[in-house]
């Protein structure tokens, strides 16, 4: 397969599994997010892929070929950690050209691909510029040109844009994933923020206790979540508790819900729905009723937020579409079936 594969990849520190029988392919020219909390393996799994960690079990290929034993200088991969280590005593285009150089590379191709790089990262003449003279926004850019310049078959990166502050960040990643669309380099990225990953991959892989739960799109991670898990790490979710009751019929916290079915022989399960897909209307003219307990107005978005016999189901709406409700009022909640996934529990 032209691409990355991992086969049943583990790795075991003593006898703790970090990454469990991973298993992935990965076609040439893909953006891969690898998500999921603090300790799911993530880190761990780029590393092997970078040949800086050797698996416990389970093989590496690219493009065909096992790399598994291959060391990474031998690999050409481009990688930057959450820890940019730029040479803060070289300017831009020694930092960029450093492999260059160490290759003994002849000046003047040192020269054409630092100022190619520099055009390509939008910093055109700051070849000779001290890094410590950049901000951070331009020191990302710096270290990701960097990682660039020997033209890698695979490019790594660890929490790359974790030190950035949250709007220079949302920035760095509209401008990360255009860099990447230019090239069509392959591209793996570790992160544990779901809307990074939403913005930047074809493919997210969510992570947990050293296994994939779900490796898909991120719109159908986000429409059709794998589990509980993955649908509340992914953006924001009502999980609701759902049981079929004596007459056959699909119940939300006690209250029939016409249209929705759960899976034959389910009794009990838990759904699913996004808050963008529940709509306020008229008590009694929804599934649910229950009782406005909190309204945050964002400007963009109004949030609604709904007891429902103990239990808090939100809505969003935007503000055409505005419920006219106040804290205390009795409403109802229309949970369209289509957009109540059912989970496995
Ligand atoms: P974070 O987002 O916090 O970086 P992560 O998902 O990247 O987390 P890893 O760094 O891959 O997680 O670590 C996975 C697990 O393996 C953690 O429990 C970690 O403590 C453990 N681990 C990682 N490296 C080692 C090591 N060299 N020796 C022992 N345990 C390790």
């Amino acid at each position: 397969m032209s691409g990355l594969s991992i086969n049943a990849v583990t790795k075991r520190f003593g006898d703790f599994n970090a990454v469990d029988d991973v298993s992935l392919a990965v076609p040439h020219g893909t953006f891969v997010c690898l998500l999921g909390p603090s300790g799911c393996g993530k880190t761990t799994l780029l590393r092997m892929i970078a040949g800086l960690e050797e698996p416990s079990a389970g093989t590496i290929a690219l493009d065909g070929a096992d790399i598994t034993g291959v060391p990474t200088h031998k690999r050409n991969f481009g990688m930057v950690f959450q820890s940019l280590a730029l040479f803060p005593h070289l300017s831009v285009g020694e930092n960029i050209s450093y492999a260059l150089r160490i290759r003994g590379a002849p000046k003047e191709e040192q020269k054409k691909r630092v100022e190619e790089l520099l055009a390509l990262i939008d910093l055109p003449g700051f070849a000779d510029r001290p890094v410590a003279k950049l901000s951070g926004g331009q020191r990302q850019r710096v270290a990701i040109a960097r990682a660039l310049a020997l033209s890698p078959k695979l490019f790594l990166l660890d929490e790359p844009l974790s030190a950035l502050d949250a709007k220079l960040r949302e920035t760095m990643q509209v401008e990360l994933r255009q860099l990447q669309q230019r090239l069509g380099i392959t591209t793996i990225v570790v992160t544990h923020d779901q809307r990074e990953a939403m913005t930047m991959a074809d493919l997210v892989v969510v992570m947990g206790k050293g296994r994939i739960l779900q490796a898909a799109p991120p719109i159908e991670i986000y429409r059709k979540p794998a589990d509980a898990f993955v649908a509340d790490f992914i953006g924001i979710t009502n999980l609701l508790p759902a049981e079929t009751d004596d007459a056959g019929r699909a119940t939300v916290l006690g209250q029939a819900i016409a249209g929705l079915k759960l899976p034959a022989g389910t009794t009990k399960a838990s759904l699913s729905v996004r808050p963008e897909d529940v709509r306020i209307t008229a008590p009694g003219a929804g599934a649910l009723t229950g009782t406005v307990n909190f309204v945050r107005d964002l400007g963009g978005t109004i949030e609604t937020f709904v007891d429902v016999g103990g239990k808090t189901v939100i809505s969003v709406a935007t503000p055409r579409e505005r419920p006219e409700v106040s804290v205390g009022q009795q409403v109802g909640l229309v949970l369209p079936p289509e957009s109540c996934v059912v989970l496995k529990s």
